[in-house]
């Protein structure tokens, strides 16, 4: 039995007629079985999503401001309402709700208070479809350093397969200590790949307000090209260095299980789409590019010392610095004599950077180091780039061309990436060189 997971994003619950569209996606194949849906999101440019009103009320009942959090709850309770009369049905949101609020004012925390937007909108979705509303709490499991448990997807096979169709809450699930547990924001994504998993769906639909995968953010170059196909490890890749289509992390839970992901349009279901696979089929001639995408906001710190090569144990003892203190880094491009750790400035908050450099100091007494600020990374990415004579050579003329100062490189080990740091100025600048090198 043919059987597809569908997860609709924020934008495709936004309001009740665009609830009743993605239901109507869902009722126009009997194979879509298994829906996840995320909070309603923005309606329109300014719109507030529900997630964000749900932080800012934990925000205000953690700061004691009651009257504030009450008149944002208000909010949250009009737009469900409203939902409820578009849909033109009495779904018994309003006493929901109610018990919501009482559970957020005896404190029932921040993860539980942010995760009751997509609780109640799996309750309107199922109530729509006539279909069982199963809770995620039911098999999500996270462990009890926070991430996911393997537990879940053994707990998930045998929830799950108590039920023909089933409509489940995304982005939450339940921690180690017993409470409503969060992923990240958009984490909703990953819900619907831990349900296509534990299914074994034969594909995971993942239903947005884009057409697909673009190759470049379409605030950078107009009309990107939507690519067919790419594959997981790509998808990861860009989406890790910020094309937002997916959260980076959605594509674990399918990858083993080879599970394909559909990224298509609500708006639009019409649209082919971009599959996302183990292995695109892109043959050599055809694109050599899947992506371009960056991220601002990384931090170098480089090591110089004579015979580094010779000395044993050198990386592991810069790598000891920065563990202790609780840091991961990016990259670690490397030289004879030279390393580099590049670090998210995420991680350097209560200006820790001056006593990362006293310390590595300390340990390995280099001839030279120091730190560069306000570096962004520009990855290009793409399977078929090893194969194809001439592509670095084609992107650092580009961005020589373009009066791009290009002041890392970092050729990823596998081949899939070209990954060159910029100043954080000449991101865009450096992504759309790219692009129109590769794609005009
Ligand atoms: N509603 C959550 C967020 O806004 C999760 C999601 O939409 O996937 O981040």
């Amino acid at each position: 039995m043919e059987r597809k997971v569908c997860k609709f994003g924020g934008t495709s619950m936004a309001d009740g007629n665009v609830i009743l569209r993605a239901a109507q996606i869902v009722r126009a194949e009997d194979s879509r079985r298994y829906v996840v849906v995320s909070a309603p999101g923005k309606r329109f440019s300014g719109d507030i999503k529900v997630t964000d009103l749900l932080y800012q009320c934990s925000d205000e009942f953690e700061s004691g401001d009651i009257s504030a959090f009450e008149k944002t709850f208000e909010k949250i309770c009009t737009r469900f309402l409203n939902i409820e009369s578009e849909i033109g049905k009495d779904l018994g949101i309003k006493a929901g709700l109610e018990k919501t609020k009482e559970e957020i004012l005896q404190g029932a925390g921040r993860d539980y208070c942010a995760s009751r937007g997509e609780y109640f909108a799996a309750k309107i979705m199922a109530a729509v479809l006539d279909v069982p509303f199963v809770d995620a709490t039911e098999f999500i499991r996270f462990t009890e350093n926070g991430t996911l448990s393997e537990e879940t997807f053994v707990l998930g096979e045998k929830v799950l397969k108590q039920y023909a169709r089933a409509v489940i809450p995304g982005f939450y699930g339940l921690g180690a200590d017993g409470k409503v547990k969060t992923f990240s924001r958009g984490g909703g994504d990953i819900s619907g790949s831990i349900v296509a998993r534990s299914v074994m769906a034969s594909l995971y639909e993942n239903w947005t307000d884009v057409s697909g995968f673009y190759a470049c953010d379409p605030r950078i170059v107009s009309s990107p090209k939507c690519m067919k196909e790419i594959s997981y490890q790509e998808l990861r890749e860009l989406s890790y260095m910020g094309a937002n289509v997916l959260h980076s992390e959605s594509i674990f839970p399918v990858r083993s299980a080879g599970i394909p992901i559909r990224i298509c349009n609500t708006f639009r279901p019409e649209d082919a789409g971009t599959y996302i696979v183990r292995f695109n089929q892109r043959k050599l001639g055809e694109e050599i590019v899947t992506g371009v995408a960056g991220k601002k906001g990384f931090t170098s710190i480089t090591i110089e010392k004579s015979l580094m090569n010779a000395e044993i144990g050198f990386v592991q003892k810069v790598l000891a610095v920065t563990g202790k203190h609780g840091i991961s880094f990016e990259h670690l491009p490397s030289g004879i004599d030279t390393m580099s750790l590049v670090i998210d400035n995420e991680q350097l908050k209560d200006g820790v950077l001056p006593t990362l450099i006293a310390e590595i100091e300390e340990a390995v007494k280099p001839d030279r180091i120091y730190a560069h600020e306000n570096i962004a990374l520009v990855a290009t990415v793409g399977h078929n780039m090893k194969n194809s004579v001439g592509t670095s050579a084609r992107l650092f003329k580009a961005l020589s061309e373009a009066g791009i100062n290009v002041n890392m490189i970092d050729l990823g080990s596998s081949g899939l990436n070209i990954i060159v740091g910029v100043e954080n100025e000449d991101c865009v600048d450096c992504i759309r060189a790219i692009y129109n090198e590769f794609f005009h």
